[in-house]
């Protein structure tokens, strides 16, 4: 399940930003590569278009509608000439035709391949806190998801470097990445008003629902914004080539009530919505993700993973929202603005597979791992967490080495009708 899209209102993360880092990437693109990644992935239904003005081979970005009439730009993209067939790549990692241009023996396909698995979440004493925590009809063990991206997290790592990756985790155990705590927000309880809504209630009432409120947003600050800023830090000092952000998904109810329903999901970044784009700090972002090149390859290895989960499971995509945006007709494969793969530099893939309160994934969890093949819901399953590290690993593996890999586009495009399912966390 995700978190995100509410750090990027919060005036903790919206200072103004420094457009500097774009200098390196500048005339690295043409201009009709610009023009599609801006309006196929990042800003579609030119969402853009009213404030970007073009001159002398650059793109002019302005804050807004207003400023692009009469103010200064925030930055300028300067394009590569038109006939210049292979502008110099700016990335900062391999791509897939990198690695397979290394030439690596059968036995070590991913050496030479830096790849950061981020456990989805912080789990422990904080399962509750971050709100990733749920025991259905309170049988069997309380599902901390953490615990679950973790322990694939694990074993996905044991299966990379044996193929010859070089592999870390974010944030290996149930201690938080960040040294903040919820209490360190305490000052800031005073942004927060008592809500108008409880304005004919006792003052009693009303004082009760601020004190938790307030105690909410602290963790929230925490949760949402510090902890998914440190394990930025983490990966951006690294830099490496490939970011998995490993997720078990969940429909809404989660917490109470069982779903029949189980589903796929693989997210890259783009598709900022209208409000996201009036935060310039969101904006900056979407020119250094633009630049930095590093959409086709997440669009490879989240095309691959669909292909293998798929096999893996046989299991249905998610429908698309305003939100969460199909790429194209592969509805497994959706783009959205997140806090990680917006903060996250390079190639970043979040894995969202199974509904964590379907009634036949709840049953594989409470089994924990083991050999082979156990029966749930009549039919004989291995464990939920070797599936996903196995199909996992096998989808690296298409994307980044195709000469071991099975023949591609074996999941079949799926109708476009298929029904939005609204995760925990959308609004
Ligand atoms: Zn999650």
């Amino acid at each position: 399940m995700l978190a995100g899209l509410l750090v990027a209102a919060l005036p903790a993360y919206a200072a103004a930003s420094d457009w500097s880092d774009l200098d390196e990437l500048q005339s690295t693109l043409t201009r009709a590569q610009f023009d599609a990644r801006l309006t196929r992935v990042y800003a579609p239904d030119g969402r853009l278009d009213d404030r970007l003005r073009e001159h002398a081979g650059a793109m002019a970005i302005f804050a807004s509608a207003a400023a692009a009439a009469t103010g200064a730009p925030l930055d300028e993209v300067f394009f590569a000439a038109p006939n210049d067939a292979s502008p110099h790549p700016a990335r900062s990692f391999l791509d897939p035709d990198d690695l397979r241009a290394l030439g690596n023996p059968s036995n070590a396909p991913l050496r030479g391949l830096r790849i950061m698995l981020d456990p989805g979440h912080i789990g422990g004493e904080w399962a509750r806190v971050e709100e990733r925590w749920f025991w259905l009809n309170r049988i069997g063990w309380p599902v901390q998801e953490a615990a679950l991206t973790r322990y694939v997290a694990r074993l996905l790592r044991a299966r990379l470097e044996a193929a010859g990756a070089e592999v870390r985790i974010t944030c290996p155990d149930f201690t938080p990445a960040t040294a903040k705590r919820p209490d360190d927000y305490r000052a800031r309880d005073s942004e927060l008003a008592a809500d108008p809504a409880y304005a004919h209630l006792p003052d009693l009432f009303r004082e009760g629902a601020l004190l938790d409120a307030r105690r909410k947003r602290r963790e929230f600050l925490f949760v949402r914004g510090a902890e998914i800023q440190a394990r930025a830090d983490i990966v951006n000092a690294w830099r490496p080539d490939l970011t998995l952000c490993l997720h078990f998904n969940a429909a809404g109810g989660a917490y109470t009530q069982s779903t029949p329903d189980n589903r796929l999901l693989f997210l890259i970044h783009g598709n900022y919505l209208p409000g996201e784009l009036n935060d310039e700090a969101q904006l900056h972002a979407l020119f250094r993700k633009l630049l930095e090149g590093s959409h086709d390859t997440e669009r490879r290895v989240a095309e691959a993973l669909s292909q293998t989960f798929f096999e893996a499971t046989g299991l249905p995509p998610c429908g698309g929202s305003d939100i969460s945006r199909p790429l194209g007709t592969n509805l497994y494969v959706q783009v959205r603005n997140l806090a990680a793969n917006r903060l996250f530099r390079g190639p970043v893939v979040f894995l969202e597979p199974y509904y964590q309160n379907n009634a036949g994934v709840y049953a594989r969890i409470q089994l924990g791992d083991y050999d082979g093949l156990r029966d749930v819901e009549n039919r004989p399953q291995p464990s939920i967490f070797r599936e996903y590290a196995d199909a996992a690993a096998a989808g690296i593996l298409r994307a980044y080495a195709p000469s071991n890999a099975p023949s591609p586009a074996t999941v079949p495009p799926p109708a476009r009708d298929v029904p939005h399912v609204k995760a925990l966390d959308e609004p």
